[in-house]
């Protein structure tokens, strides 16, 4: 596969290229807003081509683009592909409203080509595993569970994340809607409320915040509470999940690389659950697309995840704000979803 990267991103050089490249597929060359960065990042890079234009970057031969420029601007990007005939492999959050998050997947419908969402962690061996679990019946029926995503935000990435809410900054878009794509993932459910609280605890500024507690009720009914933070240097992060016939305490997973323990406990005692072979989550997201593409499967997350974790997340942003229980149709029906 031939891809176009849209955005010099951090992301995109340190797990993306690497990944495609792996998978002998071509990075064919950048968009950047700034010309000369484009230049330097395509020579730090090895690519053939860059340029600042969005219209050259989509029409270059290539089949798919890679969208990791800030999350305002992933809907002007990802309506270009789409009509550029491109598949398209956008970043979480997909967008920073709801409607433009429709308005762009429905452009990649209308040109029948793939949209897939960069939510990396159901890529991982641990994740897969326990959705396995719960969706096997292993852990009985499933009451409750708990996300730990508080870590601390790497000083390169210390940029419009913290100040440019704009840009759609903050913990919330960053982390808690990776957090909703994960539960949303290993439960089998759609989170239908959301109450929550955020915080600026040190590194946000201009109103954005660092660290958020939400808690949802799935449609399933199932209850989740989950903590995201920039600000916890020496935490550990997990996901827990309790069901009628066992729990699930995994360890160290909420990460971008192939690590963490997930422990099963059930009347048979506790056991280390084998995740089977780890991979690098990047890479089998990618395999995913690819299968997308040929029309064998689905994407890892699709359109529609994108969306729905989006709304989770939006619904968290907008419950801290209200002080108030947030419904997640009303979010939805707001935007006219
Ligand atoms: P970066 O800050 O590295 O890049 C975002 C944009 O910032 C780039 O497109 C670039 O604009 C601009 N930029 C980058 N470096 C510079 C610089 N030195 N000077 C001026 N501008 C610069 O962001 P991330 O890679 O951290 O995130 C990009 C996207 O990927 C976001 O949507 C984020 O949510 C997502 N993400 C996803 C992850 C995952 O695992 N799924 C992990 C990390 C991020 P231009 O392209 O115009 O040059």
């Amino acid at each position: 596969m031939k891809w176009a990267l849209i955005g010099a991103s951090d992301i995109a050089a340190t797990r993306m290229i690497p990944a495609m490249r792996e998978l002998g597929h071509e990075v064919v060359g950048v968009m950047s807003s700034n010309a000369a960065r484009a230049q330097e990042y395509a020579t730090k890079n090895g690519l053939k081509l860059h340029t600042d234009n969005l219209q050259t970057a989509v029409s270059w031969d290539v089949d798919a683009v890679y969208i990791s420029t800030t999350n305002d601007l992933h809907k002007e990007q990802a309506i270009a592909a789409a009509k550029a005939g491109k598949h398209i492999l956008c970043e979480k959050p997909i967008a920073i409203k709801l409607s433009d998050a429709l308005e762009m997947v429905n452009a990649a419908k209308e040109a029948k080509v793939v949209f897939a969402t960069n939510h990396h962690l159901r890529c991982s061996a641990t994740h897969r595993k326990i959705r396995e679990l719960v969706t096997s019946g292993k852990l009985g029926t499933i009451f409750s569970a708990r996300v730990n995503h508080a870590v601390s935000l790497p000083e390169r990435l210390r940029g419009w994340r913290l100040d440019s809410a704009e840009k759609g900054a903050g913990v919330v878009l960053d982390i808690a809607v990776h957090d909703v794509d994960t539960i949303r993932a290993a439960l089998a459910a759609d989170i239908s409320e959301v109450t929550a609280l955020t915080s600026t605890q040190g590194l946000g500024t201009n109103g954005v915040e660092d660290s958020a507690m939400c808690i949802f009720r799935m449609d399933n009914g199932v209850l989740v509470s989950s903590h995201e933070s920039f600000m916890v240097p020496y935490g550990t992060t997990s996901v827990e999940i309790n069901g009628s016939l066992g729990s699930i305490r995994a360890t160290g997973v909420m990460t971008q690389d192939p690590v963490g323990e997930v422990v099963l406990k059930t009347s048979a005692g506790e056991e280390v659950v084998d995740v089977g072979d780890r991979g690098n989550l990047y890479i089998w997201g990618l395999q995913k697309f690819v299968g997308a593409v040929n029309g064998t499967e689905e994407p890892a997350a699709t359109a529609e995840d994108g969306i729905a974790s989006l709304a989770g997340a939006l619904a968290v942003l907008e419950s801290a704000k209200s002080k108030r229980t947030v419904n997640i149709a009303e979010i939805l029906k707001g935007a006219g979803l």
